[in-house]
């Protein structure tokens, strides 16, 4: 288990279509492993492989149980609703934009065995389920905004929550 590097925008890898896994090997497990090792050093709520500079299509996503999901070769399936909040990524540090995802999402993913399975993500699990899978096809949530939130517009953000939520 290693903490790997961080690549930040900017960088090619970022930018590049990653290629499916097709060897569920030692090599595999171990990139597994880093990336979970690094995301939680860095306390994110997902990390995509290009992000540590493997263009291969691997990603962690923390669910709503605080659990890390390895997802290798993840599709979605189905998605349903709409959500629009604040987006970030480690790749982008300290910025935040407002982003509309779908609010559930249904996806199926091969886990470090090549065995397939099929998961279903609401809320902040649905949002991060597209942003990781955007990585995997050289995107960033930045394409999505016409600006990166300002302290006051997060606050609000954040303070129209806390009252809806009362
Ligand atoms: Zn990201």
């Amino acid at each position: 288990m290693a903490i790997r590097k961080i690549v930040t925008q900017g960088d090619p890898m970022l930018t590049k279509k990653c290629r499916q896994v097709t060897d569920f090997n030692d090599r595999l497990h171990q990139l597994l492993d880093d990336m979970k090792d690094t995301l939680a050093e860095a306390q994110g709520a997902g990390l995509a492989a290009p992000q540590v500079g493997v263009l291969r299509r691997a990603v962690i996503v923390v669910d709503d149980t605080d659990e890390m999901l390895e997802l290798v070769n993840p599709e979605i399936l189905s998605q349903s609703g709409e959500q629009a909040g604040p987006e970030g990524c480690l790749s982008v540090p300290g910025k935040w934009g407002m982003v509309s995802r779908p609010s559930c999402v249904r996806i199926r993913a091969q886990d470090r065995f090549g065995n397939w399975f099929e998961a279903e993500g609401e809320d902040l699990t649905a949002r991060c389920f597209c942003h990781e899978i955007e990585h995997l096809d050289g995107h960033l949530y930045v394409e999505h905004i016409d600006h990166f939130m300002t302290e006051d517009e997060l606050e609000e953000f954040y303070e129209a929550e806390e009252n809806r939520a009362k």
